[in-house]
């Protein structure tokens, strides 16, 4: 595998410090309010490189923290007459909810700065008595002049950052280059003991001590928006190498997420935090729109781009639905198609299998004709140009490409009466197989794809009908087209369908 350094500026060949196990640390969000739709994107880079090595065979540690001390956040407290802790309580688990709700599972440590101030102080401590770092009334200020390599990943040479640079009113530090490692504390700010005196950690150095406190030293992968590598991810470095340790050895950033007004006004208004826009369409399509240009690109992110993903897994959809009706008539007995009133058990969903992509969906052909054995090939062809793609450089874009070629394919197979029962079932543990590495398991599970909310309203119309309240049987059937979905009866039960 291939992976772009942004600190060597070039794509070197990708091999974990502990053999097995893969050590990666992203920045997460400052939570003084909803996460921007943008934060997202950071999120299921990392989410999805983490799947992509678990595919491979490797075990993987990513660490993504939460920023729970921070001026906005000290800020929006005050004007709300809250605590910081509230504020900071209140919108990292807003952040937890909204990812969750892409459907793509949760970084294995998740740590909140205010949870590390005795580690912090310790790197801190480290970086003053190895003279990179300075106290200055109750703050401390790291000591660029000290610090040679400074600018190395920002590609900065120190003179040309200090031309405009200034000193803020209140700082007091000596040179403007210099950054707050420790900031004393004032009235009614929260504060923490320090050899310094009381005060907060600044926002660069918690990224530091966790992610050598969960990672150790030379850790595997370090990511984030483009945005932080200057300065957020230069501070890092020059903090983590200034106190003596060795740092990420691998640099990977996300470019942003344009949101143009003109381009947003259109038909979504002014959809910007991550909630708002998962309110409006399914997690499958954000995460299809997101992976569908490469990471490192800046993505323009507009209503139509949102539309056209909502389409393209629209159609994944359907190719799996028609995929298990034909396992389904083939005496299969995965996904039943009809829920038979009470008896339903909404929710139930197989568990997730282990596999890997190298061997998975080899088509057998029932009947050995030359179509079947051409689809085949065609098969493990789409099967290695989405493994080509991912180990390079995490190239979804292309990956997700060959999953709709595939997807075509399989469709034009299925028309044309190519597919046997085993080639049915290969091409769809293959296609499900890719998914799970792009996060979109969602897509693939007929059954998993009918919500909870929309099976309940079903059920209290099956029993509005069942005690002859048609009035009330209706207004649930019009309440469940209205999300989406439509009921159809069938001999012993019904079916939902989604309609859109
Ligand atoms: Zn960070």
């Amino acid at each position: 595998m291939r992976l772009y350094d942004s600190l060597s500026q070039e794509k070197r060949e990708f091999v974990p410090r502990d053999g097995d196990h893969v050590t990666m640390y992203f920045c997460g969000p400052t939570v003084y309010n909803y996460v921007h739709v943008g934060n997202a994107r950071p999120f299921v880079v990392s989410m999805v490189a983490k799947r992509y090595f678990e595919s491979l065979g490797y075990r993987v540690t990513l660490v993504e923290n939460i920023t729970d001390i921070d001026d906005r956040i000290i800020a929006r407290a005050a004007s709300e007459g809250r605590s910081c802790k509230e504020v900071a309580e209140e919108f990292a688990q807003a952040y937890r909810e909204d990812t969750d709700r892409l459907g793509l599972g949760r970084p294995d440590v998740e740590p909140l700065a205010t949870e590390h101030i005795p580690e912090i102080i310790d790197l801190i401590a480290k970086l003053v008595a190895h003279g990179h770092a300075y106290q200055a009334g109750g703050d401390v200020y790291f000591d660029v002049d000290s610090w040679p390599e400074y600018g190395k990943l920002s590609k900065q040479q120190v003179s040309e950052m200090r031309h405009g640079a200034r000193i803020e009113v209140g700082e007091s530090k000596a040179d403007p280059l210099d950054f707050a490692l420790w900031k004393g504390a004032k009235p009614g700010e929260p504060a923490w003991d320090s050899p310094w005196g009381p005060g907060r950690p600044g926002w660069h150095i918690e990224c530091s001590a966790m992610s050598l406190k969960y990672l150790g030293p030379g850790f595997d992968l370090h990511g984030g928006g483009r945005d932080l590598i200057f300065p957020h991810h230069e501070n890092e470095i020059a903090q983590a190498e200034g106190a003596g340790y060795a740092f990420a050895r691998f640099w990977v950033h996300n470019g942003m997420l344009n949101l143009s007004q003109e381009k947003m006004s259109k038909s979504i208004g002014n959809i910007r935090t991550l909630r708002s826009v998962l309110d409006a369409h399914r997690p499958e399509a954000l995460v299809v729109a997101l992976l569908g240009s490469h990471y490192r690109s800046p993505l323009e992110f507009s209503a139509e781009l949102l539309e056209e993903a909502e389409e393209q897994v629209g159609r994944l959809r359907n190719m799996f639905r028609e995929l298990s009706d034909r396992m389904a008539g083939a005496g299969s007995e995965e996904v039943p198609a009809v829920h038979s009133g009470s008896t339903a058990e909404p929710g139930l969903v197989p568990e997730a299998k282990p596999f890997s992509l190298s061997g998975v969906g080899e088509v057998r052909p029932p009947n050995g004709t030359t179509r079947d054995s051409d689809f085949r090939g065609r098969m493990a062809a789409r099967r290695q140009a989405f493994a080509e793609a991912m180990a390079d450089d995490l190239n979804t874009a292309a990956a997700l490409a060959e999953v709709f070629s595939l997807a075509r394919e399989v469709n034009a197979a299925l028309a044309a009466g190519e597919l046997g029962p085993e080639g049915v079932a290969a091409v769809r543990a293959q296609l499900a197989a890719m998914l799970h590495v792009l996060g979109l398991d969602a897509v693939t599970s007929v059954r998993d794809e009918i919500p909870p909310e929309i099976l309940a309203l079903a059920e209290e119309r099956q029993e509005a009908r069942a005690r002859r309240d048609f009035a009330r049987a209706d207004a649930l059937r019009a309440a469940i087209t209205q999300r989406g979905y439509e009921i159809r009866d069938a001999p012993g039960g019904y079916k939902i369908v989604p309609t859109r």
